[in-house]
């Protein structure tokens, strides 16, 4: 038999890591992404003499790291380990709290802020401890045995008093274990508050172990790496061609039609779009969708952002490089005031901008039906929010104003348009407990030759998450297609 076809709905992050382990594993392999170029939301753009990141903030490793080095992005591309992962600021009085590698440090720091909780930062900086010797699972639960199972549960022993304390969301935690006003906020705000509270112990945990990186380069580097491998391995990409409709025959997915009417035949089809996207539109709702409306109604979506860029002639060297300030002067964006502003300062990589420049970002949570009903008034409306945010960042950028040589702003409508992030939530689900401890499956009951992958199937998203979504997503096909999974050029 010839090389069986894997259309791929996609070419982000799960969509390229499902390409390059198909290739491997003797899958020919056709990439379907809307976009001009891969890498989905993972992506970085060129504006004059400054390149805006659009997503590395923070690279995970540690147990994560071996699946960058099965898809030749490392070592092609060297990290640099995270000293500080962000540093709060209140905007009120200057109280700082850089979150660094040194935890015993970190712990005192937030002790002297809220003395009432040292107990619980206590349980915090054990929990962190204990966290750092656990190890994700790999293989997809579907193929996980009984067994494996319970060794898995059995090496987490030294973490259950931890994990069970810190299930909770971050928000419930807090506000039940944390008298500190104080430390209530800055907890809240340098993560979802919805997320679980092991959440944080994994940051923290993987900061001290040097888990926590960038890449030299930036995004563009990564995902250039990523795309690098899949068409090394002879992976295929049609660009700027969008999926209209999945192609099923006899219960079984068969292909893909396009929006311009072009139709392509695969003998499997794996999609990476979103999950209302695909299981409602692209399936039109026939095939097991009653689990995703139920989501659609319990989960919230990721928040979405406009991430607005400005490249300035000032190197800002001295700024944290992450920075979440709190307790600004209300700032209304887009049908939502904030009270928080997360800062990014692109100061710590060449690549960004010219010697003595840097590209000062923030991301403002927004909503995105305003922006997506603002009609003729959009272009305006972008501009009054670059001025308001030149505004709200000048305290703490001195002379930012007079600097701006170049601003971009991405609106929720932006990622839906060039990303198809559905309502423009850029990561998926919201991280909850209930999201997170709840597997969604990558297959629809009812329908052959059919996966899914990425983001919205893993809540909470994350490149190592998604990235791993299209490891597991092969690892189901090869089983279905009773054929070996390779997951390594020299396996
Ligand atoms: C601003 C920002 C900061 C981030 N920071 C971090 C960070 O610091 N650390 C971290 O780990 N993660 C971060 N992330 C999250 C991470 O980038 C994502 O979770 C991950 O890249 C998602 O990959 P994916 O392939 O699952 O989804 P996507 O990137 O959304 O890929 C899906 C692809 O499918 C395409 N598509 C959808 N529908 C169709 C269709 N019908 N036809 C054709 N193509 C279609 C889309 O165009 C898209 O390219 C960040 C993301 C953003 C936006």
């Amino acid at each position: 038999m010839g090389e069986r076809h894997l259309i791929i709905i996609g070419g982000g992050l799960a969509g390229l890591s499902a390409g390059c382990y198909a290739r491997r594993s003797g899958l020919r392999t056709t990439i379907v992404e809307h976009n001009a170029g891969l890498g989905g939301v993972c992506t970085a753009w060129q504006r004059g003499p400054y390149l805006v990141d659009g997503c590395i903030h923070w690279l995970t490793g540690g147990p994560f790291q071996h699946l960058y080095e099965e898809l030749g992005i490392l070592p092609a591309v060297p990290l640099r380990t995270l000293e500080t992962w962000n540093t709060y600021r209140d905007a009120r009085d200057g109280l700082e709290v850089p979150f660094t590698r040194n935890l015993d440090a970190l712990i005192a720091r937030l002790g002297e802020v809220g003395p009432q909780d040292r107990a619980e930062l206590g349980r915090l900086r054990h929990g962190a401890a204990a966290f750092a010797s656990m190890k994700p699972p790999f293989d997809p639960p579907e193929l996980t045995s009984a067994i494996d199972r319970l060794r898995a549960l059995w090496d987490m022993r030294g973490a259950v008093t931890s994990l069970l304390h810190f299930r909770k969301p971050i928000g419930t935690w807090a506000r039940e274990h944390l008298e500190s006003p104080r430390l209530r906020r800055i907890f809240t705000r340098m993560l979802p508050e919805t997320a679980p509270a092991s959440f944080l112990l994994m940051v923290m945990a993987y900061l001290e172990h040097g888990y926590l990186s960038r890449p030299v380069g930036g995004t563009a580097a990564f995902r250039d790496a990523l795309e690098k491998s899949y068409r090394g391995l002879g992976g295929e990409a049609l660009l700027s061609s969008t999926v209209d409709e999945i192609l099923v025959d006899d219960g079984r997915a068969t292909g893909v039609r396009l929006s311009d009417g072009t139709m392509l035949a695969g003998d499997l089809v794996l999609s990476t779009s979103s999950a209302p996207e695909t299981v409602l539109h692209l399936l039109g709702g026939r095939y097991d969708a009653a689990p995703t409306r139920e989501r659609m109604a319990r989960w919230k979506l990721f928040d979405p952002i406009v991430l607005v860029s400005f490249g300035v002639a000032e190197p800002y060297g001295s700024a944290p490089s992450l920075l979440t300030i709190d307790n600004i002067k209300s700032l209304s964006v887009g049908g939502r005031s904030t009270e928080t502003v997360g800062v990014r300062v692109c100061n710590d990589d060449p690549c960004f901008a010219p010697t003595g420049h840097s590209v000062v970002q923030a991301l403002l949570p927004t909503d995105y039906q305003w922006w997506a009903t603002l009609g003729s008034r959009y272009p305006a409306e972008k501009d009054a929010l670059a001025a308001a945010t030149v505004a709200t960042l000048e305290p703490h950028f001195p002379g930012l104003g007079a600097a701006v040589r170049m601003t971009d702003l991405v609106t929720p409508l932006t990622y839906w348009s060039m990303t198809r992030a559905w309502r423009g939530a850029f990561e998926g689900w919201m991280p909850s407990s209930d999201s997170m401890m709840n597997h969604v499956k990558k297959t629809l009951a009812g329908l052959g030759g059919f996966y899914m992958a990425g983001q919205w199937v893993e809540p909470g998203g994350g490149v190592p998450t998604s990235i791993l979504s299209g490891r597991q997503v092969v690892q189901l096909m090869c089983d279905d297609l009773g054929q070996p999974f390779v997951a390594t050029a020299k396996a």
